[in-house]
């Protein structure tokens, strides 16, 4: 495994370069690096004779072509300690970026048609997967607010009884997201990471979230770091606005669990059968919908999904 701290050890090496460039400035150093990273890629082009006019001069030194590797990689190390950047975390972050990339080359590949079997079962996330009106409750206490007899509150108009402004609450939710509220999620049930197990084996699994990506680009890992902690397996994920997209376009999804009313409705619209997850905002809710079915925990979604034919 890569040595993170013997390669970052170079304070001195930029030590040297604020005294022989005479900058001490930030800004100036910062562009002092990244130069130093362009100049270097640009070597990395001129070994591969890129310029379709110039002769080719044949033979490409993988040598040279590492040394300007390692070139770039001290420049990039010089910019991470310049802004204060914890070079030991750094390993782990790359590792994280590899399963975000990864991830969302699986979800394209299944929203482009590829199928590991015949039949789709969809979840929501939110308050069906993972407890986020009780982390929002959590989060809004820390923040100040008052949350004595919030949990019984409906939670879409959890901020009716500050009567605070529409702005507001968006701000506030939008703050949420910035503080990483979907990366710190507790299960709504312990067996769940097993139960969705099992169901992959026997259908695709997609998880429908109305999560507002890429509105908000940390989302997409957020949403992926939480589903690999718990080692929650799925086909894909679909965000926001293409949730609609994605049932118009898949005939195979066979049921969809879901809390949140109006999103009930709409997957029910399209014919599929619908099970909403028992809350206090929803539990009343007129459905009129013979697609929709109440639910009152995981035992039950088991019990629904192994009857399921695949
Ligand atoms: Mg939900």
């Amino acid at each position: 495994m890569l040595d993170i701290n013997a390669i970052t050890d170079q304070t001195e090496l930029n030590e040297y370069i604020k005294s022989i460039s005479g900058k001490t400035d930030t800004k100036e150093l910062i562009q002092e690096f990244v130069l130093g990273i362009i100049k270097n890629s640009t070597n990395i082009l001129e070994e591969i004779d890129w310029q379709s006019q110039r002769p080719d001069k044949g033979t490409i030194s993988l040598s040279n072509v590492e040394d300007h590797i390692v070139d770039i990689m001290k420049y990039l190390i010089s910019v991470m300690l310049e802004f204060d950047i914890d070079t030991n975390g750094f390993e782990q972050l790359l590792i994280q970026k590899s399963l975000v990339i990864r991830k969302k080359i699986d979800y394209d590949k299944f929203l482009n048609g590829v199928r590991r079997k015949n039949k789709t079962i969809a979840f929501d996330i939110d308050d069906v997967i993972a407890n986020f009106r009780k982390t929002f409750i959590y989060y809004l206490e820390k923040r100040g607010f008052d949350i004595e007899g919030l949990e019984e509150l409906q939670h879409y108009s959890l901020f009716k009884n500050y009567s605070i402004t529409h702005n507001r609450a968006e701000q506030i939710k939008h703050e949420s997201v910035g503080d990483g509220i979907y990366s710190a999620l507790e299960l709504i049930d312990d067996n769940i990471p097993l139960i969705i197990s099992n169901l992959y084996e026997r259908f695709n699994v997609v998880f429908l979230t109305s999560r507002p990506y890429p509105q908000y680009r940390r989302i997409l890992k957020d949403t992926i770091f939480f589903l690999d902690y718990y080692n929650i397996k799925c086909d894909c994920v679909v965000f926001g606005r293409e949730k609609t997209q994605y049932l118009e376009n898949d005939t195979k999804v066979v049921a969809f669990f879901e809390d949140h009313p109006k999103h009930a409705i709409e997957m029910a619209s399209h014919g599929i059968k619908t099970f909403v997850m028992k809350m206090p905002y929803n539990v009343d809710y007129p459905f009129n919908n013979k697609k929709i079915k109440l639910i009152n925990n995981w035992n039950e979604i088991k019990t629904i999904v192994n009857k399921i034919k695949e």
